[in-house]
């Protein structure tokens, strides 16, 4: 399992009193569904992890026979696997880098699924005044090199890659379906964005085969369609550093994402810089910060994630609050971690005392 998997800790906890009763008749493992007073079959619950984006996928789901939940899982991953091959800046012959051979030429048309993501990318990039753009792949390709190296990019190469950088340079053309890349050179990195709409579209291949409640886990982001049967929602632990308390989420038909330098940084001079690029600056953003952010899509959860770790946890907080957006930032302040929350993500948190205590107990264990 991958340490992100497991610092996520994922828990459904027979959470509604109705569903603790249900779960306790049943001897825990089913849950019985019933429609208009009748009775159908009692869903299962089922769970499958594989590979993909360089990160594990896990999929939680409840389905009425193995044989429904082993077809849902293949369709599921096949999808994840399909985006891999679409939106991948490692592979060669990826769409994308397909489409970022074409910069500075004319309009190219692409898969919905291309467009889709770099439409999101776009209007994210305005929303947060620049502070997520998926033209910063140059930028992150050398911060990438300096954090191998252990020392500072080069000043003349990254002031070289800065002028590549700038989501203007993207231009849209919806009836068409095309995009063009306007700068010779511009290089797209979807990173930040395509895990959640993997997510995303993995909750919708599992709909569209009849399977309401389930979970999909990539690398610690994770998206919920219905709660399993009986419960009032998924409970979620949110990745956070090991020396807080952890945080618990009740949720239902949305996703959260949570990005941080957890894993990846380097430290230069004293001070400790993270993955993430602000594009504005070149500069990678320093010091240790875990955002999370729940949204209805996990692909818009993904890019906001990011885009408020570029902010100063502040400037996060208060961009959360004029959007209404469920966020949290725990970020290093005088050697310990605060914690910040906006009301939206306050009101997702789990309360029950007896679910917390459970947790605590199992977690224990
Ligand atoms: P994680 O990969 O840990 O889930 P994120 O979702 O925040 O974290 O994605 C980080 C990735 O996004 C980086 O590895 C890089 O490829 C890309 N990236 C870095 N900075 C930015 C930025 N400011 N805007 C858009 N993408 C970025
Ligand atoms: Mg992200």
């Amino acid at each position: 399992m991958s340490p992100l998997l497991e610092r996520s800790r994922l828990c459904t906890v027979r959470w509604a009193l109705l569903g603790i009763c249900l779960l306790v008749a049943l001897g825990g493992g089913l849950a019985e569904a019933v429609e208009r007073g009748r009775a159908v079959r009692p869903l299962k619950r089922y769970q499958q992890t594989e590979s993909h984006m360089g990160t594990y996928f896990t999929i939680i789901l409840y389905a009425p026979s193995e044989e429904a939940a082993r077809s849902a899982f293949r369709a599921a991953f096949a999808r994840v696997a399909e985006l891999d091959r679409i939106l991948s800046d490692y592979n060669p012959d990826s769409e994308l880098n397909r489409l970022c051979a074409q910069a500075g030429r004319g309009p190219v048309v692409v898969s919905e699924h291309l467009y889709r993501v770099l439409e999101e990318s776009v209007r994210v990039a305005r929303i947060s005044g620049g502070a997520f753009d998926v033209t910063v792949r140059p930028v992150v390709r050398l911060w990438r090199r300096a954090r191998r190296q252990k020392r500072f990019p080069d000043p003349n190469r990254l002031r070289a890659a800065r002028k590549l950088v700038g989501y203007d340079k993207i231009v849209l053309y919806p009836e068409k379906r095309a995009v063009q890349l306007r700068q010779p050179g511009m290089q797209i990195d979807l990173g930040g964005i395509g895990k959640g709409y993997a997510l995303d579209q993995a909750i919708e291949v599992l709909k569209n085969r009849g399977i309401e409640s389930a979970l999909v886990d990539g690398g610690g982001d994770i998206a919920v369609s219905a709660p399993p049967p009986g419960r009032a929602g998924w409970i979620i632990a949110v990745p956070m550093p090991a020396s807080t308390e952890p945080t618990y989420l009740v949720l239902a038909h949305t996703a959260v994402a949570t990005s941080g330098d957890a894993e990846r940084f380097v430290v230069l001079n004293g001070v400790r810089y993270s993955h993430i690029v602000d594009p504005r600056t070149g500069i990678a953003v320093k010091g240790p910060r875990q955002v999370s952010v729940v949204h209805s899509r996990a692909m818009t959860a993904d890019a906001l994630a990011t885009a408020l770790s570029v902010f100063g946890p502040q400037d996060a907080l208060a961009f959360a609050r004029k959007h209404d957006l469920a966020a949290q930032v725990v970020a290093e302040q005088d050697g310990r971690y605060a914690v910040l929350r906006s009301p939206a993500f306050d009101r997702l948190l789990c309360r029950s005392r007896r679910v917390l205590q459970r947790l605590q107990r199992s977690t224990e264990r």
